[in-house]
């Protein structure tokens, strides 16, 4: 990488020129105003002696900036699910402090690079200090970066003989986030505190550092937070992504701890970076790393970079601020996982250590940006400027709203939720070869934020050829590849919405869309006869959801019908006026304005074309009573990205019933059961085959269960066998094993081909999918494919493919595309496209009454897949209509 030989560059020439390093006392030896109380004056425990509860760490920032408020505020930025507050500190001179607003306003002035003069930038460079955002504990079990957030706010507010904290108060603006996820730090804390004895236990499965399902990591929705930056569901991320824009941070950390037998982590980063990132934001990560060399070196701690966490997906919380152009890092430290860890070698890992490395690498990062301030300000412009005059690649993207009108909407609002400008298109344009009878967006991705839109707009962000090629190189070698996470998250794949990538920019003056513009509504006027939802999108099964929750009888079509000269697809659902409740008029309407729907009159319930509302065609919609299987054996992630979309984004509240249950509770209650993707265990271990039962039952009898991701794996097997399918091992590759018997016929290996040929592993699994976008079609006969006559695109991880089903087996409800039109965006094995192609993704069978469903890989995994939302509703709530349970 040439950023590398730069870094060599940077190291000859001393331009990390922190020459306080070497001779001033280090930190650790300061001497603090007792005016300000430090952590044990104001908590009783000092820092890194405890692991400080998250509203503790927060009531203690407050103390702080009451004791002075001349060098530190807190603002408050969000409040997690369970109640607590989310806040950030900003610290810096008094002269500073004294015109915050002032210098937001310069910040977002220095943001737009566009017509800003050479003279006016220039005088903002001088003026602005540099902005550096530290963010702490995204991870709730990554609990030392917490105690060491409060120690760095604590050391630059009361330090009185540190030049450091001095020269970083007056050059910088600091901005402390120490618990970005107090929800998941509360859980560890508390199994933490319930399993402590009379002295702290390194032992590493004693149960202080092994926690009870689902552990601290995620939030209370279960979400990784450090995948959700760009999708932000969770209302942690929004709050914090916001503040940002305000802040337009230079240089960002987010703090993190990985396995307790690791030293410490700090940038550079791993291949592959992101090809949006520049040079100049990859060196100023040698700039930093090399001053923590030089602390950490001086304190003795060890460290490490580039073996690992890379820089590719956009979702972490060092990459969606890096391309706002800013230069961020991920830092982890090892856990000790509470208070006391044994490595491997026999030494102990205290906490205390963990916070002192956290907090040196902080103050290192204020301290390396605060020396090098005008790079790191101009650095920033620099990276604005370029990205609104980026001569590569498309010049705008259209985004068209006629397959899927909310989706399109949603997706507009969310781009300009990260700062990212879009605009909207008058309805029968044509723009870029595309005609938009409907209108649609336009994104110019010479913008300022063009980092960051580019990225997740254009259709492919293209791994470097080679990273690519030593991947190749390694599968040949039967080692597993490197990537970190996944390969494609183009939001436009991703949300179903269709995409032209533009070489021009078209001239379309559009109104702009905000993040909180209302959904634009399709109500209609009271008709004679009642009313039609046409099932095209998400937002119109969550309308029928609405209404069938306040009890208005709905009828759901198997194939599409003609009234008054107008085609409603199938699924559609209608509405006759004399079996609904009196104010339905206003049902629909209240309803239809809240979430963005729409739907159109009916004056007769004559069908010049498809069936009539009385014919078996149409079922009767149930609001479906959904449970899922929660707890021990799921996957926390799985578990919290399906019951988040279904509560939080269509309004169905689940009812979450521990897996280990399932095999003996009561059922019959329940319309829909859902087993999200599994983790140790798993099903076969909570439920076992004579658990198994009881779900078959609860099909038999008129339930609807639906397997996501790995779950399959569970109702597939043969010993349990509620679905039809296979899973298959790598094709080409040699089966059986050298099984019977001490002794095996005698060989002979003729040459390396021979010998490699005798290598390759038995009954192998396709490799590892390193998470593509894969198109996937539907089956028009199939009445849970409603809404899909486009297809789709579903992310594909793993190593699970199934065989192709037979017709009278189960009905292949969406299947993969073909080899050459598999790939939606990312990056697939070739073996892997030749083996996946044509193959199932959502299958269903009716068995009994009722119906056992699966999709082969989680639709609803990190809730950044709203394209497949409707086939999960459909599922949801198409099934339980054609369900033959007696009410
Ligand atoms: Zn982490």
């Amino acid at each position: 990488m040439p950023h590398r030989i730069l870094l060599a560059a940077i190291a000859a020439i001393g331009l990390s020129g922190t020459s306080l390093a070497q001779s001033a006392p280090t930190p650790l030896e300061a001497r603090y105003d007792t005016a300000i109380p430090d952590l044990e004056a104001a908590l009783g425990h000092d820092f890194g002696e405890e692991i400080t509860p998250p509203e503790d760490a927060v009531e203690y920032l407050r103390t702080l900036a009451d004791m002075a408020p001349d060098r530190m505020q807190v603002f408050d930025y969000a409040t997690s699910w369970e109640g607590r507050p989310l806040v950030y500190a900003v610290i810096g001179s008094e002269a500073n402090m004294a015109r915050l607003d002032e210098i937001q306003a310069d910040l977002q002035r220095l943001a737009d690079p566009r017509g800003l003069s050479n003279a006016d930038r220039d005088a903002l460079i001088d003026a602005l200090p540099v902005i550096v955002w530290l963010g702490y504990g995204v991870h709730g079990d990554e609990i030392s970066s917490t105690d060491a957030a409060l120690r760095t706010a604590y050391h630059l507010i009361a330090a009185t003989n540190d030049p450091v904290a001095d020269s970083i108060r007056e050059d910088a603006l600091v901005i402390i986030d120490p618990t970005q996820n107090p929800d998941g730090r509360n859980r560890f804390v508390n199994s933490f505190t319930q399993a402590r004895g009379l002295q702290a236990d390194g032992f590493r499965y004693s149960a202080e550092h092994d926690q009870p399902w689902p552990g601290g990591r995620h939030n209370h929705y279960l979400f990784d937070m450090n995948r959700d930056w760009f999708i932000m569901t969770q209302p942690e991320t929004r709050g914090r992504t916001a503040a940002m824009l305000e802040w337009r941070p230079m240089v960002i950390v987010d703090a993190h701890e990985m396995g307790g037998d690791q030293s410490y982590f700090f940038p550079p980063v791993a291949d592959p970076v992101n090809p949006v990132l520049t040079e100049g934001q990859l060196e100023g990560h040698d700039i930093i790393g090399l001053n923590h060399a030089e602390w950490f070196d001086r304190i003795g701690s060890d460290y490490f970079t580039r073996e690992i966490f890379d820089a590719f997906y956009p979702g972490y919380g060092d990459t969606w601020p890096m391309m706002q152009g800013g230069v961020a890092m991920t830092y982890e430290q090892g856990s000790a996982r509470g208070l006391v860890w044994t490595r491997r070698n026999g030494e102990d890992l205290t906490y205390a250590e963990g916070v002192t490395n956290h907090f040196i690498a902080s103050l290192s990062t204020a301290q390396a940006a605060a020396e090098n301030r005008e790079r790191f300000v101009r650095g920033f412009h620099d990276v604005r400027a370029a990205a609104s005059n980026n001569g590569e690649g498309p010049a705008s993207i259209i985004l068209s709203r006629e397959t899927n009108r909310w989706g399109a909407e949603r997706l507009a609002r969310l781009i300009a939720r990260q700062g990212i400008e879009i605009s909207r298109i008058d309805a029968g344009t044509t723009a870029c070869g595309t005609s938009l009878p409907e209108g649609g967006f336009l994104v110019q991705l010479n913008q300022p934020a063009g980092q960051l839109a580019r990225t997740l707009l254009e259709r492919d962000t293209p791994l470097p050829e080679d990273f690519l090629d030593s991947q190749e190189d390694r599968r040949t070698r039967g080692l597993d590849h490197e990537l970190y996470d996944v390969t494609a998250w183009s939001l436009p794949v991703m949300f179903n919405v269709q995409s032209t990538e533009c070489a021009n920019r078209p001239n379309l003056s559009g109104e702009a869309v905000t993040a909180d513009d209302a959904m634009p509504a399709g109500v209609a006027d009271s008709a004679r006869f009642g009313y039609v939802i046409p099932w095209t999108d998400a937002g119109q099964a969550r309308l029928v959801a609405a209404l069938a929750a306040e009890g208005v009888p709905m009828r759901t079509a198997a194939s599409e019908f003609t009234i008054d000269g107008e085609t409603f697809p199938a699924g559609s659902v209608v509405i006759a006026r004399t079996s609904a409740p009196a104010n339905l008029d206003s049902l629909m309407r209240l309803n239809a304005r809240m979430i963005g729907a729409s739907y159109a009159g009916l004056a007769t319930s004559w069908t010049e074309r498809g069936p009539n509302f009385g014919s078996s065609q149409f079922a009767d919609i149930i609001a479906p009573r959904i449970a899922m299987a929660w707890g021990e054996g799921t996957d926390a992630n799985s578990v919290g990205g399906l019951r988040y979309v279904l509560e939080r984004r269509y309004g169905l509240p689940v009812t979450v019933i521990r897996a280990s249950r399932l095999g003996g509770a009561d059922l019959s209650g329940f319309d829909v059961l859902i087993l999200p993707e599994q983790s140790g265990g798993g099903y076969g271990a909570e439920i076992g085959e004579s658990g198994a039962g009881n779900l078959s039952r609860f099909a038999q009898g008129g339930g609807t269960l639906i397997a996501l991701g790995d779950a399959t794996r569970f109702i597939t097997d043969p010993d349990i066998n509620l679905l039809p399918l296979r899973r298959e091992r790598a094709a080409d590759t040699p089966t059986g094993g050298s099984g019977e018997g001490a002794l095996v016929s005698g060989s002979v290996i003729e040459d390396d081909a021979a010998l490699q040929a005798a290598l390759e592993p038995r009954n192998a699994r396709p490799d590892t999918s390193p998470g593509a976008l894969l198109n996937v079609t539907a089956n028009a006969d199939a009445f849970l494919s409603a809404g899909y006559t486009q297809g789709a695109a579903a992310m594909v991880t793993g190593s699970d493919i199934y065989t192709a089903v037979p017709l009278d087996e189960a009905d292949t409800v969406l299947r993969f595309a073909g080899p050459e039109d598999l790939v939606a965006s990312g990056y697939l094995w070739e073996e892997n496209i030749a083996q996946t192609a044509y193959k199932p993704f959502m299958v269903s069978r009716r068995s009994g009454a009722g119906f056992v469903v699966a999709f082969t890989q989680d639709p609803t995994a990190r809730g950044y897949q709203e394209g497949l939302d409707l086939a999960l509703l459909n599922a949801v709530i198409l099934a339980p209509a054609r369900s033959y349970r007696l009410r």
